[in-house]
């Protein structure tokens, strides 16, 4: 038989897959990954997942773009089409780097130049460090001229961070995940970590299993829900009902914290009036939890020791989204748990740098570190590191993922640069945002795959793979974390921050980065929450918690112990009331359709899908359908069947599975045969702009073609 590889080296890296940032090591031979194991991290302990640890072989994948490309002439651009990685060349041809560059950056130019700063976007990734989101977001508002940058935090946390931000002045946790250890009640709320957190979610369990209360709401039955002390399977939609009736016990039984209440809050008699009809046998029709539960769990809340809140999509992804998490806020504000370990609110962040991406300013009202677009004193601020002339920078807000889309359509927006991100998989309505980027004049694509996004391009860059680069990462506990270069890119591939400095030459910029640790340098220099983590403790330590502010500093695993960095430093209550869904089911479409990830696949499936091990397990499209609603259509498991709503249909197979509640499907969104985003609802969340993923009404016929 064939002789066992021996690794030649062993790098240390991290996961890139979710925010939990589980820290591994790479074994390499020839340039090329043989295996992974995970390490000591302060996130994982040495733990990993199946995506950790054997979502790593896509790097190797054949479809791996290798060259520039440059669309041929009179090959039209369409948002309805059929992606065959085979037959790339139909469309594409191959081009130097200098042909491709001169092409991306001399029409970006020309279109700014032509009409105006504000007819370009771009869209940085989570997926890349901090370095790149920094450079991305600086290009963009140096080189394009405003502040049309976004990212998919739009599509997970934005209403999250919004209410955070809003409400106790950081967008940020309070707490790191393993504070669950120490804390005496735990609320998973619209999450599901055994999927999507894998390894927080055994801290979850050990922490039960040690005694913690453990109390899962979530309207689908996740496999935590098993081991929880208390499982509250409340209709889809009725969080804001919920949450309140649980703060109507609190103050009717005169539960609160009144003394954290007096010395570090304001706004909490319009809170307490404002919950005052919400009480729990007015919500339980409602919500579909009966008034004795929502009692029980709001007391053990409040009255524990230490309470601690660990939230999700299943939260975010509302056009109440930022209501939802005012509410979660709120309780832990009223009762005091926060700002103590194993307390706090905790919004699980998804992608491994969604945090880090956020943070180096990867959105279109902030500058890095959330210093708003509007302050005069944070655009001077920038203004000054960036060596601009005073004025040079946009004051107002730029355009966000889905209003990009929207302004394509008006003709506001006419090019943008794409790096590392797939909206044409992960919009909300997919096939209007296909049309969209589809009618884009000029498109500039950067990525390791022709993506769904790719295809529709007039240049694709082929940039480089996690391991092939060397980069911070910021996890949802706010550690920031190396991610060291493995293996070489493949072919004429580049590393991102190569790419983007060339592009930003083609822009007339003139920067002169030569190592990834310069661009760090200059973010902590306009970052005063990372001023005191150096590049090279980072390569001693592999992990540091911000804020960290001096040198030296240990960092802040927990925060807002004394004050909250608002105004006064108090933190402010945010009533809400009840929104409904914005589509609501009828006769037409009489079932709800909730869209989420799978634990094998990673979001739209570019990198998990080409990963052997893990498209193995979960090959094909699936729908999730309780069995009883599966037999009253006749239908079997492994059936197919077909997914209609108002903006587009799917066909896939069906999968019983009895946690799903009756009249809702669940679908992962990571399969391009069956694009799921064709079908949900593009309508927004007011105060984040996030969409409706968790809710659209849809109509299931058995049938069609898988
Ligand atoms: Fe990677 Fe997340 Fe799994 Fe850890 S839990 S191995 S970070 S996907």
């Amino acid at each position: 038989g064939a002789a066992l590889a021996v690794p030649d080296k062993q790098v240390d890296s991290v996961c890139p897959y979710c925010g939990v940032g589980c820290q591994l090591t790479y074994h390499v031979k020839d340039n090329r990954i043989l295996f992974v194991q995970g390490r000591d991290g302060p996130a994982n302990r040495e733990r990993l997942c199946v995506k950790g640890r054997y979502g790593f072989d896509y790097a190797h994948h054949p479809h791996r773009l290798t060259r520039p490309l440059i669309r041929r002439e009179g090959v039209p651009k369409t948002g309805s089409f059929t992606l065959d990685p085979d037959r790339v060349m139909d469309v594409f041809r191959e081009a130097s780097w200098d042909e491709a560059l001169a092409f991306a950056g001399g029409k970006l130019r020309d279109l700014r130049d032509r009409h105006g700063r504000k007819s370009l976007a771009g869209f940085g990734s989570a997926k890349g460090s901090n370095e790149e989101a920094y450079l991305f977001q600086k290009l963009v508002r140096t080189g394009f001229g405003s502040n049309n940058v976004d990212h998919c935090t739009r599509l997970c946390h934005a209403s999250s961070v919004v209410a955070l931000l809003e409400g106790i002045g950081s967008g940020a946790v309070s707490n790191p995940v393993m504070d669950v250890t120490k804390a005496e009640v735990v609320i998973v709320i619209g999450a599901n970590p055994t999927v999507n957190h894998p390894v927080a979610a055994t801290w979850i369990k050990n922490a039960a299993r040690a005694g913690t209360k453990l109390i899962v709401c979530d309207p689908r039955r996740s496999e935590l829900a098993r081991i929880a002390h208390r499982f509250l399977q409340f209709k889809p939609d009725t969080d804001v009902a919920l949450l309140n009736a649980m703060m109507n016990v609190i103050v009717t039984e005169d539960l609160v914290d009144q003394a954290f209440i007096e010395s570090r809050t304001i706004g909490y008699d319009e809170l307490r009036r404002n919950v005052a009809a919400y009480t729990p046998q007015a919500m339980a029709p409602i919500c579909g939890i009966d008034a004795e539960t929502i009692r029980e769990v709001a007391r053990l809340y409040a009255t524990s020791k230490a309470s601690m809140i660990l939230w999700g999509m299943g939260v975010s992804q509302h056009v109440h989204g930022t209501d939802n998490a005012r509410c979660l806020i709120a309780l832990s504000l009223m009762t005091g748990q926060i700002g103590r370990p194993g307390t706090g609110l905790h919004p699980l962040r998804g992608q491994n740098n969604v945090q880090g991406a956020s943070d180096a300013g990867l959105i279109p009202m902030m500058y890095p570190d959330y210093q708003h677009v509007s302050s005069p004193a944070a655009r001077q601020r920038f203004e000054s590191a960036w060596q601009l002339p005073p004025g040079t920078l946009d004051d107002q807000p730029g355009l966000t993922v889905v209003e990009v889309m929207h302004a394509i359509e008006s003709g506001g927006i006419r090019g943008m640069y794409v790096m590392g991100e797939n909206p044409a998989m992960s919009d909300p309505d997919a096939n209007h945002a296909r049309d969209a980027l589809a009618a884009l004049e000029h498109l500039v694509v950067q990525d390791i795959f022709l993506t769904e996004t790719a295809y529709l391009a007039d240049v694709v860059l082929p940039a480089s793979a996690f391991p092939e680069k060397t980069g911070s990462f910021t996890n949802t506990d706010r550690l920031v974390q190396l991610g060291r270069q493995a293996i070489e890119p493949p072919g004429e591939a580049k590393q991102d921050l190569w790419i983007i400095q060339e592009l930003a030459r083609r822009l007339g910029l003139d920067w002169n980065y030569t190592h990834v640790s310069q661009v760090f340098d200059e973010m902590r220099r306009t970052m005063p929450s990372i001023a005191g983590i150096t590049w090279d403790r980072l390569e001693r330590e592999h992990a540091v918690t911000y804020p960290c502010t001096e040198e030296g500093a240990p960092g802040q695993p927990v925060v807002f112990t004394t004050d909250f960095p608002r105004e006064g430093g108090r933190a402010r209550f945010v009533p809400a009331d009840i929104i409904p869904a914005d589509e609501r089911p009828d006769a037409d479409y009489p079932m709800v359709l909730i869209t989420g990830r799978q634990l094998e696949h990673w979001h739209t499936g570019s990198m998990t899908r080409r990963a052997t091990v893990l498209d193995a397990i979960e090959p094909d499209p699936v729908a999730l359908i309780h069995p009883l609603d599966l037999a009253a259509m006749g239908l079997q498991p492994g059936g197919i069947v077909t997914l209609e709503s108002r903006r587009g249909r799917v066909s896939l197979y069906a999968r019983a599975d009895d946690g799903s509640p009756r009249g809702a499907v669940f679908v992962p969104f990571c399969y391009y045969e069956a694009a799921i985003n064709r079908l949900t609802n593009a309508a927004l969340d007011p105060f984040a702009k996030i969409p409706e993923f968790k809710y659209c009404a849809i109509r299931v016929t058995p049938g069609g073609e898988a």
